[in-house]
Formats: structure tokens, sequence, C-alpha cells
């Protein structure tokens, strides 16, 4: 039971590693970040939707996307 504990622990963290690609709408303004790129809050943007890092969404002080998790 601590063994599957563990596992999934570490399933967890190397999910979401800092380098990970994430989705922002347009270049600034936005507050949200997207795991995946059509994602339906994404859907709505009206600018284009730009690749960067989790790292750099997180700096830029931008959440997770109510869409996702
Ligand atoms: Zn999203």
């Amino acid at each position: 039971m601590k063994y599957t504990l563990l596992l999934f622990f570490v399933f967890l963290t190397s999910f979401c590693p800092p380098d990970t690609s994430v989705y922002i709408c347009g270049s600034g303004g936005s507050k949200k970040y997207h795991f995946k790129e059509h994602c339906r809050g994404l859907s709505s943007c009206r600018q284009e939707v730009v690749k960067t890092t989790l790292k750099q969404a997180q700096n830029l002080g931008l959440t997770i996307c109510g869409w996702e998790d």
C-alpha cells in the first residue's frame, strides 16, 4: 500500500516538470495557462495562442485554466 502511494506521488511530480509546454492566449493580458492546445478555455481566444513553458507561465503569475486541473 505504501509502495502504491509512493508510485502515485512520483507520477504526480513527474507529470508536470517545469519545462512542460503550456499554451497561453496572446502575449499579455491572459491570466491562465493551458496544457492542451485545443482546450475549451483557449477556443474563445481571439489572439494568437502562444506556446511557452510551465515555469515561465508560473513566473508570470498565471494559474491553471479552469477547464483543466
Ligand atoms: Zn485550458
